[in-house]
Order: structure tokens, then sequence, then C-alpha cells
């Protein structure tokens, strides 16, 4: 399943990143499971049915604007025109009287148009006197008004299975008048942090040890796309201890997500134990940082063997994770990277045969927005991923960026 180039050959070449970012997700299908949850709770979660429109929206033809609702046919071309005001119509309160020949009704925004009219004349334009309302030429037939159906169409798909629900969807269930609605199970993730250095916070560091932030980084990260996690803690580089912990991980979660282990020199036992446990393949990618990666099966979950240093597990996370996670989760289709172009406001070389992620921060100068770079970029320092608000994106064969070259970059956050 998860063979690839790199891996037939024997890991002397580099798996683009798009092929391994294909491959990932042509090997996964979307979990089995549902459950029908209050409108309120679905923040963040998917929809597991198409959602039909159960009438239209609005319900029925409404002003768009305060003013006058008239008959247009009533109203002289090229000359004002005096209408009878017979009444009015509030939002919620209709008038239920007919608009006859002559006659004008008072409307609000959000009134149902009353029988007999066809025309909104906005009340700013329109010359009040008593109960009689002067209406100017140049009004069009229909103008300033909403017709019913307009926002969704009864029977119509309102919001389609594989939905990712955010505030505008919320607002748009509740719109239709529906309660609860079907979503995917939430994605049981199982994270584990490996290395006989990695203390766990807590208790004071040892000679040599560093605190675990990987599992927190990714604890944060999944927590946003509302995964239910299971934390198996740190498990030193004992094959023993590892094959048990992945053992439990897998029996437990949708999917598991390592860090550290990966790369050359510390995978040996590990791919040994992983061709045992289940079908892994180990990847040295091309991409910077982020380098050596495992994907693949154990049981009946899906693995990610994420490299160790933070800024690598940030960015395999986000390249590689990320779509996945949403792909078994039920979402579909998937959004598309969202990667704009920009002034790059540094230079610097770069070795062509991998992409890079340069973690940047988007700034708006005289001539446009432009970007910098974040604080020091290696693959260790988590400040950099603090400090940026994009990755700046440069291509495999780009060798060197100077101030003033376009570059590409990817948000790290969406607006809704
Ligand atoms: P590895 O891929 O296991 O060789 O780890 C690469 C680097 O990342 C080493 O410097 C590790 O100490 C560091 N590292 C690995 N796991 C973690 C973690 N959970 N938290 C912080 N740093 C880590
Ligand atoms: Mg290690």
């Amino acid at each position: 399943m998860t063979t690839s180039p790199a891996d037939a050959a024997g890991g002397r070449s580099l798996l683009a990143v798009d092929a391994a970012r294909a491959a990932i997700l042509d090997s996964l299908v979307p979990v089995a499971g549902w459950e029908r949850v209050p409108v309120r709770t679905v923040l963040g979660r998917v929809l597991a049915e198409d959602i039909i429109a159960p009438y239209n929206v609005p319900a029925h033809d409404n002003s768009a604007m305060d003013g006058y609702a008239v008959r247009a046919q009533d109203l002289t071309a090229g000359a004002e025109t005096r209408l009878a005001v017979v009444g009015t119509a509030f939002a919620g309160r209709p008038f239920s009287g007919i608009v006859g020949p002559g006659q004008a009704v008072r409307i609000m925004t959000g009134a149902s148009i009353p029988q007999g009219a066809d025309t909104i004349v906005v009340q700013e334009v329109a010359r009040r006197e008593h109960e009689q309302v002067f209406i100017p030429p140049g009004q069009k037939l229909g103008q300033n008004l909403r017709h019913a159906g307009e926002d969704l169409a009864e029977g119509s798909v309102a919001l389609a299975a594989g939905s990712l629900c955010g505030p505008a969807e919320i607002g748009l269930v509740a719109s239709l008048g529906i309660a609860e609605v079907a979503v995917h199970r939430r994605l049981r993730v199982a994270i584990l942090s490996t290395g006989d250095e990695i203390a766990s916070i807590g208790r004071p560091l040892g000679p040599g040890e560093v605190y675990d932030s990987n599992r927190y980084t990714l604890f944060g990260a999944l927590s946003r796309l509302g995964c239910e996690l299971i934390d198996m803690g740190v498990v030193p580089d004992r094959p023993e201890a590892l094959e048990a912990a992945f053992r439990d991980a897998a029996q437990a979660a949708d999917v598991v997500i390592t860090s550290g282990g990966v790369s050359v020199g510390e995978a040996d036992f590990i791919r040994e134990m992983m061709t045992r446990l289940g079908e892994v393949a180990f990847w040295k990618l091309a991409i910077k940082p982020g380098r050596p990666m495992a994907f693949g099966r154990i049981g009946d979950a899906v693995l990610f063997g994420l490299p160790g240093n933070p800024v690598a597990v940030m960015v395999t996370f986000y390249q590689f994770v990320q779509d996945a996670l949403l792909k078994l989760m039920g979402v579909s289709p998937l959004p598309p990277a969202a990667h704009f172009p920009v002034r790059a406001d540094f230079a610097l070389r770069k070795q062509p045969g991998r992409v890079e992620y340069l973690r940047g921060r988007l700034q708006r100068g005289a001539d446009g927005l432009a970007v910098t770079l974040a604080g020091a970029q290696g693959s260790g320092v988590l400040r950099s991923m603090s400090e940026a608000d994009c990755f700046i994106v440069l291509p495999d064969d780009c060798t060197a960026v100077l101030a003033g070259d376009i570059v590409h970059v990817q948000p790290f956050h969406g607006l809704v």
C-alpha cells in the first residue's frame, strides 16, 4: 500500500512532497460511524448527510429596505406620482389588506410584501405628507425586493455531506429550523513521543535531556481539529517498550502519530519492529525541514511517524497529516491549500532538490504586502513557528531568494 519510489530505491532518491501527499490521501477512506447531535455542538464537526432545505429561505418575498410598497404600474414615467398610504407592514407583522390602484403601504426591512404590491421605493426618496406619499420618477419594477427562496430554495441541498461546520454552517442549519444534525463520529488519535533524552514536564531535567514539546504542539493541532486524543506519553528507545506502546496505540485509536526515531541511524530497529506489526513505509521526503517520515498501517490504525525536531513535526503535520485527518473525518472535498504570492523582504541561498518551508511574517509596507523571516530557521527552533504567521514555500528548483523577489506563502490562519 505505501511502498514508494524512494523506498524501492533503498532511500537514495527523495520522494517529492506532492507524490507523498497523494500517496497518503489515496490510501485513506473516511471512518465509519456517525451520531446525531444538537446544532450548537457541531462546530468543527463534519456532516454525515446532506441537509435539505425543508422550505424556502426566506419563506416569503420581503422588503430589503425601509420604504413604501407600491404597484409599479401606478407610477408615472416622467413625473412625481401621488399615492394614498393605506397601512404599514412590519417584519413579523404583515399588512393584511391588498394594495389597490393608487395606493401604497409603509413597509419596514424584512416585512412581507403586501398582496398587490410589486416594488419597494426607499423612504429616502419618497416625500410623505400626512396620509399621502409622493414618489419621484425613475423607479424600477421589482426593485428592493428579496424573493422567497433566494437564500435557499425548498428541497435544495443547503449543505452537502462532508461539509466542515463553521459558524456560517451552524447559522445556516438554524435558519432552516433544524435542531439536530448527523455528523461523523470524532476521530480517535493516539500520540506518543519517542527518545531516551525526552523528559515529560513536571520533573527536573537530567543531563542531556530535553522536555517533550512535540506531544504538546500535536495536542494543540489535534484539539483544534476536534479529535479525541489518547496521550501515550514518552516512550524510551527500547524495542520492547516501543512495540508495546505501538500495539496499545493502534488498538485504541484510528490514527497513531509519533515523533522522533525515524531518522537514519535510529530507524533500523523501529523499521524492523513496524514491518512486524504492520505495513509501514519509511520515506525520505524532498522537504526541509522534515526529511524522514514513516507512513502506513498497524492493525486497523493509520500510522504517521513524524521526525523528532519540533519544527519538522509541525511542518510535516501541516503538509501531510492535517489533510489526511480531515479526509478520515469525512471532509469532502478537502479545502484547497491557500497559497499566495508576496514580495520577499529577505535574501537567502538555498540548495536545490527539496521544497523548503521557511517560517515567515507578513507585513504591510508602502508597496503592499511583504514577508520577512521569523527568526532563526533551524528545524529545532520552535520559537520561529510561534513568531511566524505563514510558511514561505520555496520550490525544489529554487536556489536563491533576492530581496524584492516574489515568493509564495501559506498563511497559518484562515479567516473564518
Ligand atoms: P530524532 O528524530 O529522534 O533523532 O530527534 C531529532 C531531534 O529532535 C533530537 O534533537 C531530539 O532530541 C528532538 N526531539 C525528538 N523528540 C522530541 C520531543 N518530543 N520534544 C522535543 N524535542 C524532541
Ligand atoms: Mg530520537
